[in-house]
């Protein structure tokens, strides 16, 4: 019997059931000396980070960390699900740290858009959250998009401290880490991870020329957003993979749309109107009556209607209704956090319910486009 233990690397506790979970090890590398988790192996031996998650409490353990340190604090947000992958709560726990948001995944955003309008939209959001960083640099980690201006903007905030980078799961933290150490480290250098003291929270540590690291933190979890709920697979649904194409329906009041099996939008009163979706390519929109939108989720969720499919529906929580109200002249857009928007020009306004598994953060914003 092999005993189980820590790992030699970071030192969190090994286990050999969840390979998404801190301390994975696949049961034949037990065998192996030094015993290390499968995120250490991964770094040890090809440079490359991968993704851990962590549930709120420890994460702001974490976060609460920082404001003792003199650094600066880079926080990754994902355009597409900009309002549910923001971590509010950020001023509070860093202190005086100067902050920089980097808004991830820009290559997903139209081709059309005018990015300083969205700049300027990003800056009135922040705002209302008081949120005052120093500096919003827009990139695409996959498509390489806006990096040189971003070490350059690094490079005048740091000024000598080291980086730490925070984020959301899913907001492409791993993948924009993974660019830096490729394209701007010292590659002779070797990743190390460690711990908290006090805490079995891992981090990695990447160092610089100057003999501080950029380190990162472990992904929070966000349970309002869509594609924390759902299955593995339909994540890669969820998450576009290319500029989202938006999709225009001119709707009659008592209408209504299905996204899949994962939302559902009323048209209950109004003038009839165009809805603007901006949703991956891979949910299924589905157009039918009000009266009949009941019924057709009860017979075909998860098969018609999807994803999920009828294997993994259970995971979700059941829909939960929402009332707005579309004041007359309104640009707006109604956010399903994770699943993507809703944009509506109205001039005589509108009457709707949306529904959303319950938990799901629903919200009301100025149009992004
Ligand atoms: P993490 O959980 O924050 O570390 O996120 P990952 O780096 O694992 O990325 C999550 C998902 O977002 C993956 O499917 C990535 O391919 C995707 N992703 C990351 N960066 C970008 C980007 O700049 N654009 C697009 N379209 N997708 C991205």
């Amino acid at each position: 019997v092999i005993e189980i233990t820590n790992c030699e690397g970071c030192g969190v506790k090994l286990q050999t059931v969840d390979t998404a979970k801190l301390g994975f090890i696949p049961e034949q590398a037990l065998t192996r000396v030094p015993i290390i988790c499968q995120r250490c192996f991964r770094i040890k031996h090809y440079n490359e980070v991968s993704s851990v998650a962590l549930h709120q409490d420890d994460f702001l353990q974490i976060l609460g960390h920082i404001g003792g340190t003199q650094s600066l604090v880079v926080h990754i947000v994902d355009i597409f699900d900009f309002e549910g992958s923001l971590i509010g709560s950020l001023p509070r726990f860093i202190g005086t740290n100067p902050l920089m948001l980097v808004v991830n995944k820009v290559d997903l955003l139209p081709k059309v858009s005018n990015l300083n309008k969205i700049v300027n939209w990003i800056q009135r959001q922040l705002k209302e959250q008081g949120l005052k960083p120093v500096e919003i640099v827009m990139v695409s980690a996959k498509k390489n998009i806006g990096f040189e201006r971003f070490m350059q903007t690094l490079d005048k905030h740091r000024a000598g401290k080291d980086i730490y980078v925070v984020g959301a799961t899913n907001v492409g933290k791993s993948t924009l880490i993974n660019r830096l150490i490729r394209d701007y480290s010292d590659l002779e250098a070797e990743l190390t991870t460690s711990q908290y003291p006090g805490t079995t929270l891992d981090i990695v540590k990447i160092p610089l020329d100057d003999g501080k690291f950029i380190i990162d933190t472990p992904g929070i979890v966000y349970k309002h957003r869509l594609s924390e709920l759902v299955a593995k697979k339909d994540i890669q649904a969820l998450l576009p993979s290319e500029a989202i194409k938006p999709m225009v329906f001119q709707l009659n009041e008592q209408q209504s749309l299905f996204f899949g099996a994962l939302a559902r939008f009323d048209f209950v009163r109004g003038e009839r109107q165009s809805f603007t979706c901006y949703v991956s390519s891979a949910i299924k929109i589905h157009r039918t009556k009000l009266e009949k939108a009941d019924e057709l989720y009860a017979e075909h969720r998860g098969v018609m209607l999807k994803p999920p499919t009828l294997a993994d529906i259970e995971l979700l929580p059941p829909l939960a209704k929402h009332p707005i109200h579309i004041k007359k002249g309104s640009n707006i857009d109604v956010l399903i956090s994770g699943l993507g928007w809703i944009k509506i020009n109205s001039l005589a306004g509108a009457e709707l319910e949306v529904h959303v598994p319950k938990g799901v953060k629903l919200s009301i914003r100025e149009s992004l486009i």
